[in-house]
């Protein structure tokens, strides 16, 4: 049966959870917020599937049939705003929904629960669009996966790699029909970290909070925000990444999983179809792509090349430069993160410190930093981002 001896050694991805047969396991919140598998030792048998398809204790077999690699950017102006980077995502998930499929993504919910959720129409698609930095609440997915795959329909998961090698794995065989979505992960900040950054902003502008985004583009492709929306409409939360709580934690690698800091899921060939990240250089890549916003593609398999042929016109792509990508994108496609020495009491401080009393224990909040990224943020509102890239750029030649 399973047992969480270290936590490091469990990524919470639910593949032991959703196999005992016994419904035995539950996922329990720890005191740092992240679920864990809880076995309820009266009604085990002790039959050890939960062991076999666990993908930390069995690593899968990661022999690849292809390796295909793009840079692409959504033509469609809606969907490439909605998602993170270069909008790869929807298409992917419009093959399935056009075949009478189902796609599995993620949202921040109106109770501000960050989960899978699945639907089967584009327009219900647009909400897993954008990277909400938290680890989500699988819940029952995979089941429902199966259920799904074993009615003949067309499937399409999405999540972390942990959260896409614990499916397979749970699955246990291949299906024509199960389309595999995963992305390069830096690592997941923790859902009670969430709750109180959420709780924080509700009190302070006195009201519910009901939408998130980590890395909204209302200002434009090129600066992103991290967003709350509340209630009362006239309230709203917006802050550059640079400046915001929760992105600086995350960076700072304060608020991840345990297991995050030594990835067993950091690999170049994956168990998916897809694997998407950022692209941050764009206009270096392809011409075609001088919007600025894209996203990486690798392509592992066979079902994955197919798709893409299908897919392809309705991106700007162009096949990208593998070492190039790596060098300057990949630090996370094989590098877990470090885990800082300030960890542990981060956690103990979250029990009751406020979330601006952990600011300024844990991150530079001095006025010259504070002043540059009000600076950025006015600069971008003001349509004067470009000069100030330009001034940055040439005191830093000084
Ligand atoms: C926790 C996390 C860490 C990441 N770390 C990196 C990184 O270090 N480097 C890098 O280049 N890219 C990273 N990414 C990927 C990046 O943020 C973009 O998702 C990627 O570039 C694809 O963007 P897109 O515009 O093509 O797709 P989008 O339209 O943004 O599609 C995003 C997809 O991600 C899924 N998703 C959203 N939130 C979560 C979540 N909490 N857990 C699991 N799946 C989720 C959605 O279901 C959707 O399928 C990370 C993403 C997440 C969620
Ligand atoms: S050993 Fe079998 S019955 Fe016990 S928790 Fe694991 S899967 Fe469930
Ligand atoms: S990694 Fe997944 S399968 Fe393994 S113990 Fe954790 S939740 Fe269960
Ligand atoms: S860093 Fe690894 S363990 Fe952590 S969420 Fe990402 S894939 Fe899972």
């Amino acid at each position: 049966m399973i047992t969480i001896e270290h936590k490091k050694n469990c990524s919470g991805c639910t593949a032991c959870y959703a196999v005992c047969p016994k419904h035995c396991i539950s996922m329990q919140s720890d005191d740092e917020g992240f679920l864990y598998p809880v076995v309820d030792t009266k009604i085990c048998t002790d039959c050890g599937l939960c062991n076999k398809v666990c993908p930390i204790e069995n690593p899968l077999d990661l022999t690849t049939k292809s390796f295909l690699h793009y840079v692409v950017q959504n033509k469609n102006e809606e969907e490439l705003t909605k998602s993170t980077s270069g909008g790869a995502f929807l298409p992917i998930a419009r093959y399935v929904i056009e075949r009478g499929g189902v796609v599995f993504g993620v949202v921040c919910d109106g109770e501000m629960k960050v989960r899978h959720e699945w639907e089967e129409t584009i327009e219900g698609c647009l909400r897993f669009s954008g990277s909400k930095y938290v680890q989500s609440d699988v819940g029952d997915s995979f089941r429902q996966v199966k259920q799904f795959l074993e009615e003949g329909r067309w499937v399409c998961f999405s999540g972390t790699p942990c959260q896409v090698a614990g499916l397979k794995a749970f699955l246990r065989k291949d299906y024509e029909r199960l389309v595999l979505v995963d992305l390069v992960c830096h690592g997941v900040p923790s859902p009670l970290f969430f709750e109180k950054y959420v709780d924080y902003h509700s009190v302070r502008l006195g009201s519910k909070a009901v939408a998130y985004k980590s890395r909204d583009k209302e200002s434009g492709l090129g600066y992103q925000a991290s967003v709350i929306r509340f209630e009362d409409s006239t309230k709203k939360y917006s802050l550059g990444m640079e400046g915001d709580v929760l992105m600086r934690c995350f960076f700072s690698d304060y608020c991840s999983r345990p297991s995050c800091y030594e990835c067993a899921f950091k690999t170049l060939n994956r168990v998916s179809d897809f694997t998407l990240f950022d692209c941050w250089g764009a206009k270096e890549e392809n011409e075609k792509l001088k919007k600025g916003a894209a996203t990486n593609v690798f392509v592992h398999t066979q079902k994955g090349e197919a798709i893409f042929s299908v897919i392809q016109n309705q991106f700007e792509w162009a096949e990208s430069d593998l070492n190039r990508v790596i060098d300057r994108d990949g630090i996370m496609i094989l590098n877990s993160v470090k885990c800082p020495p300030k960890r542990e009491t981060f956690f103990v401080d979250l029990q009751h410190f406020s979330i601006s009393e952990m600011e300024k224990k844990y991150l530079d909040t001095s006025f010259v930093r504070t002043l540059r990224i009000l600076l950025k943020n006015y600069f971008y509102r003001f349509g004067l981002f470009e000069w100030y890239l330009k001034i940055k750029k040439w005191i830093g030649k000084k």
